[in-house]
């Protein structure tokens, strides 16, 4: 027996005290193909207004270093080895002191040791030389494609750059690791391919960088998950759903994939709320899905949000990770 299908309309129609926190949001269905310049796509060519030069970042990137231990180090390293070996007995299940468990964890320093070279392996931030590195281009949505989404006046096209590499809370992202990320809303009439083509980023991480495909964009009802509900709210939701034999989240809210507009899904952490500096509680605009055929791989294969605040959309926005 198959499960029957039931929607997020049968949901509201069923629940009418959900109705004020439905979202149109816009299911994205990235496919494999050669977008061409003037169709919203994932990784398709670049386009610039050519009055103005191709975003750059200039965040300091993670990359890994390799430091020699010094002979000190080495020597308290083996020292705790010959140690652990000469107190491993059967049954002795404490293998290492407090005291060598903190001096291993100074020695690591938030790394790692290969044991072959006697190197700690390291990611720290190194400043981007000159002027900075260029970004590559990661969404482009025209507005016929997200209606639903909060276009600027005089604006009618989306874009998402990104540097691909990693960076460790970059400029005002408290607690995101991952990609720099600019966003730009412009006119389409002024975005032209650059003369003489975009600038190379050498050295980017293979899996920040899109394969180009079309959008197939449906748009569709999304809810938000239970702790952006009132208690007995989602207690009906999820019997309702039960009894249909099906999820709710996932399934009827907080729909997974490439999206614009729409709910967030917060389950690898609990629900954070995200405040704009105005105070206004910011909303998703963008989610980027890793896998599929865009193959991108972001914060151990997961989404990345984008949050941007409904009161002024020139207020910076926010990444998280889910
Ligand atoms: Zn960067
Ligand atoms: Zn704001």
């Amino acid at each position: 027996m198959t499960a029957p299908t039931v929607t997020a309309a049968e949901l509201l129609d069923a629940l009418p005290a959900l109705a004020p926190y439905a979202r149109t949001a816009t299911l994205l269905k990235p496919s494999a193909d050669s977008p061409g310049p003037h169709r919203s796509s994932v990784g398709g060519p670049p386009l610039w207004p050519a009055d103005e030069p191709w975003p750059r970042c200039r965040q300091p990137h993670l990359v890994y270093v390799r430091e020699k231990l010094t002979d000190a180090e080495r020597e308290a390293w083996q020292s705790i080895g010959r140690n652990r070996r000469e107190r491993h007995r059967p049954g002795n299940a404490r293998v290492l002191t407090a005291e060598e468990a903190e001096t291993q964890s100074r020695i690591m320093d938030g790394g790692s040791l290969d044991l072959v070279t006697w190197e700690r392996v390291r990611l720290v931030p190194r400043p981007v030389p000159g002027d900075g590195l260029p970004m590559v281009p990661v969404l482009r949505l025209h507005s016929r494609d997200a209606p639903a989404l909060d276009w600027p006046p005089g604006t009618d096209l989306l874009q998402l750059l990104w540097c691909p590499q990693d960076h460790a809370e970059p400029e005002g992202q408290p607690r995101y690791w991952g990609p720099v990320v600019q966003l730009r809303y412009q006119a389409s009439v002024e975005a032209v391919r650059p003369a003489g083509g975009p600038p190379v980023h050498y050295g980017a991480k293979g899996v920040y960088l899109p394969a180009p495909c079309r959008l197939e964009p449906v748009e569709v009802l999304d809810l938000p998950e239970q702790d952006e509900l009132p208690e007995e709210l989602y207690e009906s939701v999820e019997q309702w759903a039960a009894e249909r034999g099906t999820d709710y989240n996932r399934v009827l809210g907080c729909l997974p994939g490439w999206k614009a507009g729409g709910w967030p899904s917060w389950h690898l952490t609990d629900f954070t709320p995200l405040d704009c500096r105005c105070g206004a509680r910011m909303r998703l605009l963008l989610t980027l899905d890793s896998g599929g055929d865009p193959g991108l791989n972001v914060g151990r294969y997961g989404e990345l949000r984008v949050f941007c605040c409904p009161e002024d959309p020139g207020h910076p926005m926010r990444l998280n990770v889910q």
